[in-house]
């Protein structure tokens, strides 16, 4: 099968952590190299956000990423990528017409309209992941979303055009329901994990300086936005004086003075009594992460929402109990009382509760970390989910050759 995934902002072979570059950046590397392991042909189409990106790139057996010329040869705000949205479709158009994928997977509501605007035409059929929905953003941020009015609207009508939808947690289903997206459209195939990378097998990073082993080290990885509770887990610290934390994210180490989301944290810190033991390390590398989460006591992954969560499950795969906010994707991987807490978002005290309470009891983390681990290689292995995916392909062109005989 020839597919074609087009993820506009989120490229395969970007560096993750920074503002827009994330979950869906993985999830995409990762997906389109799973399905070209299994034998199919994958491009991914990416917008060239540099000038030195050449047009192609190899990344993999059958699997190459293809840079779109949409708009400026540079890093710009995903919120300001729509206006180059239709130039991006016309190119994907002109190139599917002499080289057409059996199916299209579009990632993000951009990447939608993109694809659907090239699709649709070419009769080439879609599969689209929201990865983050408009009006979720909306209720949680209020007036400090940034995304463009029509967003809502727009994927409002992705999910009445596309042939189906695949969603990565039961919350996101019920959103769409409430969108008015139908119901039989919609799948759920949940985010993967690399447990080749993550895993608990590795002794943990030597921890370097005096507090070496003695104290507790909580751990916070993802991009740093405020949705993501990082304030929620620096207040927690207050009630756990033993306990250091260290946060991995947002720009380069050298940037981070700059950066004004880890000044206002750093704000919070002070602001707690806690600055002392929390540490910004800055963007930290894939190859460096898993070690990284093998040197804490707990990872903490507290987002008011969370449309899947990769971190906690990256954590779990590693043999690191996880305390996760009761929210999207994290609902579904985090068991309570088994591979992890959940607690409420935005609720300090309750949090330092759970926290003292892992810390507190090694045995517990123990159990934890190994149910965590055992879980996240069974249910979230990459082949099996990209199967599940490959299953919904598989089902779309089917039900399209069914309406081609019966039309
Ligand atoms: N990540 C990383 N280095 C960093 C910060 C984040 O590799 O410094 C990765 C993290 O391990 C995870 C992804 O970025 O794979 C974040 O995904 P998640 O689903 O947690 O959040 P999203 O970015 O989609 O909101």
């Amino acid at each position: 099968m020839k597919v074609a995934m087009v993820s506009e902002h989120a490229s395969p072979l970007a560096t993750l952590g920074g503002v827009d570059a994330g979950g869906q950046n993985v999830h995409v590397a990762a997906l389109a190299r799973e399905i070209a392991g299994q034998g199919h042909e994958v491009t991914v189409y990416t917008r060239k956000d540099s000038p030195d990106l050449p047009e192609s790139v190899a990344f993999g057996p059958r699997l190459n990423v293809v840079h779109v010329p949409a708009g400026p040869a540079k890093e710009i705000p995903k919120d300001e990528i729509p206006p180059w949205i239709p130039e991006f479709g016309k190119w994907l158009h002109d190139r599917w017409l002499f080289d057409r994928p059996d199916i299209a997977h579009s990632h993000f509501w951009m990447s939608g309209l993109a694809t659907l605007a090239a699709a649709e035409e070419l009769r080439v059929p879609v599969v689209h992941t929201y990865h983050a929905l408009g009006n979720v953003k909306r209720r949680h941020q209020g007036p400090a979303d940034t995304s463009p009015r029509d967003r809502i609207r727009a994927e409002a009508g992705i999910g009445h055009r596309v042939d189906a939808i695949i969603a990565t947690c039961r919350d996101e289903v019920d959103e769409l329901i409430r969108m008015g997206v139908p119901r039989r459209a919609t799948h759920i195939v949940p985010c993967g994990v690399d447990a080749g990378m993550f895993n608990s097998r590795v002794a943990p990073l030597k921890r370097p300086g005096r507090h070496r082993e003695t104290r507790p080290r909580l751990l916070s990885v993802g991009r740093l936005v405020p949705r993501k509770g990082v304030d929620t887990t620096i207040e927690a610290l207050r009630y756990l004086r033993d306990a250091e934390l260290v946060i991995a994210g947002g720009p380069p180490s050298s940037a981070l003075h700059r950066d004004p989301e880890v000044t206002r944290l750093r704000w919070t810190a002070a602001q707690a009594g806690v600055g002392a033991r929390v540490r910004f390390l800055g963007q930290v590398g894939r190859e460096a992460l898993p070690g990284l989460m093998r040197s804490a006591s707990a990872v903490v992954s507290v987002p008011w929402y969370e449309p899947f969560g990769m971190v906690a499950l990256e954590a779990m795969a590693c043999g690191v109990p996880v305390v996760a906010s009761a929210v999207g994707g994290q609902k579904e991987t985090v068991v309570h009382g088994v591979t992890g807490v959940l607690v409420p978002p935005r609720k300090p005290l309750v949090l330092a509760r759970a926290l003292r309470k892992l810390l507190d009891d090694p045995v517990l983390r123990t159990a934890y970390g190994i149910a965590g681990a055992d879980r996240a290689k069974v249910r979230y292995s990459w082949d099996r989910i990209a199967s599940e995916t490959l299953a919904i392909y598989n089902g779309v062109l089917s039900s399209r050759t069914l309406e081609r005989n019966a039309s």
